[in-house]
């Protein structure tokens, strides 16, 4: 039988919230169970440092649901880690702006840095997110390792290659995310997930632009599928989703959507720059014996709450570690079919980007539903549809079944043909 036992090592790649949570959540299992085990966690980078080289680049949007994930787990964030707390969506679109408040005020989303602040922030670094979170992991008995790992090869176990030393493992965790190679040998047989190139920038936040709400733009520049503008204390971050996108397209953005001299932006305003890949789909063969990937390295909601997604694959690889053991078979019985819901619930996410982009496309749809959301303003938070949905769609905070399911709701159907008669 493969379980783990008292003493045996646990290696988990990756300091990112994957490998983090992966360590605070097995911390808890393995207490719970009573067994003691050695963890380590390795991460080279530095996440106090501002610019890309402390970061796990992405614009640190953090949903409810991940919120309410850490507070079971007894973390609370520090108010200085919190850069923003978000309560409304406004969405630029070429006929119309909407504000979409909180559906929920007691689902909180705020904003986070993940290293520390923008490449060129003068002054003591900000608080990073990533840096609390592993520090937290370190606090409740795992030890970090600064280094990278070179590779893992297997040796009637997994053993992980540093310049440090060798490290066998009686389980490996890959948490490496999809912006570096993953350093598993062929006899894995580990294909990370398929990603697309975002472009990410940050400027100074003028005096009078909100600091409690996202922006959210769409359509230009030509391959834009999401734009957004996101406070976070005296800065704002700036994230384009398209296609074939470069540092350029920060700029070419601003320019498209006339936001030059709302921004005050100049050549000189950029303060960092960066261009991330997102996880776009699964990986393939993300288990197998006494290994097992977590976070984007496995699967994740599509564009949306990665973390709160490195929070729930890590939790249930983990709980499945110790409940039911660390064999591929065991893995395949109790930590796939969790993996497939999540790419079974990107399906609805797909599909319903679709309708929207369509919606976007028909200019007497796009002004029939603007004014169904206008409408649902006047409405009882219950009987809101479509705010509910688009609320969902940008913030992840509900699952694309969910909001599709919703989508066929009659009221909101009835009430989208009453606009476009
Ligand atoms: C532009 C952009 C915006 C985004 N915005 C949001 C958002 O607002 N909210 C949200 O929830 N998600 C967002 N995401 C997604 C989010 O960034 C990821 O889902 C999340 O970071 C996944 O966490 P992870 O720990 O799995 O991977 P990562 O955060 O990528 O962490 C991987 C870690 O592994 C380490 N590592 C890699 N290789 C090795 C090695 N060989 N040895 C040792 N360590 C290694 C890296 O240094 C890194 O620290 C965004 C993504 C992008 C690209």
């Amino acid at each position: 039988m493969m379980r783990l036992n008292n003493d045996d090592r646990v290696c988990i790649i990756g300091g990112g919230p994957g490998g983090s949570l992966a360590a605070l959540h097995l911390i808890r299992q393995a207490q719970q169970a009573g067994i003691h085990l050695e963890i380590l966690i390795f991460e080279p980078r530095d996440f106090t440092k501002p610019g890309p080289g402390g970061c796990n680049r992405c614009a640190g949007i953090l949903s409810s649901r991940l919120m309410a994930g850490l507070d079971s787990l007894g973390i609370q964030l520090p108010p200085a880690v919190i850069q923003a707390q978000l309560n409304a969506y406004t969405l630029h679109l070429d006929t119309a702006v909407i504000q979409i408040g909180q559906p929920d005020p007691q689902r909180k989303i705020i904003s986070v840095y993940r290293g520390g602040g923008p490449r060129q922030h003068q002054g003591s670094p900000l608080d990073s997110f990533d840096d609390f979170l592993l520090r937290a992991a370190q606090a409740r008995g795992a030890n970090r390792i600064a280094h990278r790992v070179r590779s893992v090869s297997w040796e009637e176990k997994p053993v992980v290659h540093t310049s440090l030393g060798d490290f066998p493992a009686d389980l490996l965790v890959l948490a490496t995310g999809v912006n570096s190679r993953p350093p598993l040998e062929p006899f894995f047989g580990y294909s990370p997930p398929p990603s697309a190139i975002m472009a990410q920038d940050e400027i100074l936040r003028p005096r009078n632009w909100p600091d409690d709400q996202v922006s959210a733009y769409f359509t230009r520049p030509k391959g834009l599928i999401f734009g957004a503008i996101i406070p976070k204390g005296r800065y704002l971050n700036i994230s384009l989703l398209g296609r074939q996108f470069t540092r350029d397209t920060v700029e070419e953005f601003v320019e498209a959507q006339e936001l030059r001299a709302d921004l005050a932006f100049d050549q000189a305003s950029s303060l960092c720059g960066c261009t991330p890949r997102i996880a776009t789909g699964p990986a393939r063969n993300y288990f197998g014996d006494r290994w097992v990937a977590v976070g984007d390295a496995a699967v994740t909601h599509l564009y949306k709450d990665g973390i709160g997604s490195a929070f729930f694959t890590s939790h249930k690889a983990m709980q499945v570690a110790v409940e039911q053991g660390v064999s591929r078979r065991a893995f395949a019985a109790g930590y796939r079919p969790y993996c497939q819901q999540v790419e079974w619930d990107n399906r609805h996410g797909q599909l319903l980007f679709f309708f929207w982009n369509r919606t976007l496309q028909s200019p007497r749809l796009l002004k029939a539903w603007v004014e169904c959301v206008r409408e649902e303003m006047t409405f009882s938070q219950d009987s809101r549809v479509h705010i509910r949905i688009l609320w969902g769609m940008f913030t992840g905070d509900e699952s694309y079944r969910k909001l599709l399911r919703l989508s066929i709701n009659p009221d909101g159907i009835i009430r989208i043909l009453k606009h476009l008669r």
